[in-house]
């Protein structure tokens, strides 16, 4: 077994929403050697929504999470809040046949729901709204295609409104879009804020969550495991491995499976009323089609955060993120004088597939990651997968088929590949436009 490295400490190069989300609770590192009957490794919507599940069900759960819960992508993102997959319906339909495809649809239609019914019944601090999430198309020939979507999804008996060009403007105050698609099921919640209420709640419940407390290693141990953290391991029957776009090598194979991508975004300071008012008046979420998407909202203060393609690797410097604050003005040219006070990355889990993987590795352990840029309600939701099948749900009863972990063949060269498919994508969507 290798030394145990230093605990690592917070970093202090944070989101805006380090200033916006409510305080987190206390979660100390682990101290000691301990026993729990379940593990989580990881500390964002997935693994806490797996803790919060199994506690609220009387089981034994010690969380441990490399910083502190909503370290990664969960306190990072767009706190948009979608429903749907990456894949059109009938894409998952035809890959995973009539009855898997026809489950994970309604896992992935019914997330947003479930979520908000969560953060409801939990009373989560986390500024929830459900304004929708309008799909925006940027092109006709993207407009074509949203066209063919919406049908398919009304056929599933959601009731997406189409918006034409005019209905767009309306909507979201730019003359950008040549047409739309409003689903009720989304909307915005502060994504810090999220994490922090799940880990408060999981805690309530009887969970033991420990922050500073990287998992280094994970081995056999009679019929369960023993997880090494730097202040002492634990022994556990099953282990969940929540870990997503900071996924290590704890797991063999597990990092190699999928891509990790940055993505950016930056904030103005609370805009003045009446040019708050003029972006995306109706208060949906809003995302782009195309081949990289941009993505914005108003949050409740009235401040817009525009988020998108990025510099694959930290970036600590506003200079990486001027091409955001340009879209963002030639949206709402309005915006010139805005104040731009924060300027963040983080990054989440590619599939090359774009399925949110599960996998069992081994008996007892296993894994949930790679929601491909859609973890807000995917994530809480395959969380609830990872609780039912640790508390004895067949994996054949699951909601998401599991898969086997397959290393990606030369990984190490494919965040080149995806810089090149970003600059790629924004050729093929500049001349579509
Ligand atoms: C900038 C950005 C914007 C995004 N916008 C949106 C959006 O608007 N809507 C949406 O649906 N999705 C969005 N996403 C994606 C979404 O945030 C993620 O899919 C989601 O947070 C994944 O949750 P998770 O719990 O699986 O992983 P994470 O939230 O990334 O958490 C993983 C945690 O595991 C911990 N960890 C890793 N290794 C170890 C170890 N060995 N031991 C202990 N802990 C470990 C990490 O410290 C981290 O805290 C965005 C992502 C980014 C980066």
């Amino acid at each position: 077994m290798p030394p145990p490295a230093a605990a690592p400490t917070p970093d202090a190069r944070r989101s805006l929403y380090a200033s916006t989300a409510a305080a987190a609770g206390p979660t100390p590192p682990l101290g000691s050697d301990a026993r729990a009957r379940i593990v989580v490794v990881g500390g964002g919507y997935t693994g806490l929504s797996a803790a919060l599940q199994l506690a609220e069900r009387g089981v034994d759960v010690m969380l441990l999470e490399a910083r502190e819960p909503g370290w990664g992508a969960a306190g990072r993102n767009g706190g948009q809040v979608n429903a749907g997959l990456k894949h059109e319906p009938w894409t998952v339909l035809t890959d995973l046949g009539a009855v898997a495809g026809a489950r994970l649809l309604t896992l992935a239609g019914e997330a947003p729901g479930h979520l908000f019914g969560l953060i409801d019944r939990l009373g989560i601090a986390c500024e929830a709204e459900r304004g929708g999430t309008l799909r925006a198309a940027c092109s006709d020939s993207q407009a074509a295609s949203l066209g063919r979507s919406l049908e398919a999804w009304r056929s599933l008996g959601v009731a997406i409104t189409a918006l034409d060009a005019s209905a767009m403007r309306r909507a979201t105050g730019s003359d950008r879009y040549t047409a739309g698609g409003l689903d009720p099921r989304g909307g915005a919640v502060n994504p810090l804020g999220l994490a922090r209420g799940l880990a408060a709640a999981a805690v309530r419940a009887g969970a033991r969550l420990h922050g500073l407390s990287p998992a280094l290693r994970i081995a056999p141990a009679g019929e369960g495991w023993s997880i090494a953290t730097p202040g002492g391991s634990v022994r556990a029957d099953t282990v969940l491995l929540a870990t997503d776009g900071y996924t290590d090598d704890l797991w063999p194979g597990l990092r190699r499976s999928i891509v990790p991508i940055y993505s950016a975004i930056v904030a103005t300071a609370p805009l003045p009323a009446p040019l708050a008012a003029s972006i995306v008046p109706t208060r949906a979420v809003v995302y782009e089609m195309g081949a990289i998407t941009a993505y914005y909202r108003r949050d409740a203060a009235g401040r817009l955060l525009m988020g998108g393609r990025g510099v694959q690797r930290e970036a600590p410097s506003f200079a990486d993120y001027h091409h955001l604050v340009r879209y963002a003005e030639r949206l709402w040219p309005g915006l010139a004088r805005a104040e731009w006070t924060h300027w963040w990355n983080g990054q989440f889990a590619l599939t090359p597939d774009f399925y949110p993987h599960f996998h069992s590795p081994a008996p007892n352990v296993y894994a949930a990651l790679g929601y491909s840029g859609r973890g807000v309600a995917l994530g809480v939701a395959l969380g609830r997968e990872l609780a039912s099948v640790a508390t004895g749900v067949p994996l054949a009863e699951l909601a998401v088929p599991a898969t086997p972990i397959r290393p990606i063949p030369l990984h190490r060269f494919w965040r080149a590949g995806v810089a090149a498919r970003i600059a790629l994508g924004r050729l093929r969507d500049a001349l579509e436009r």
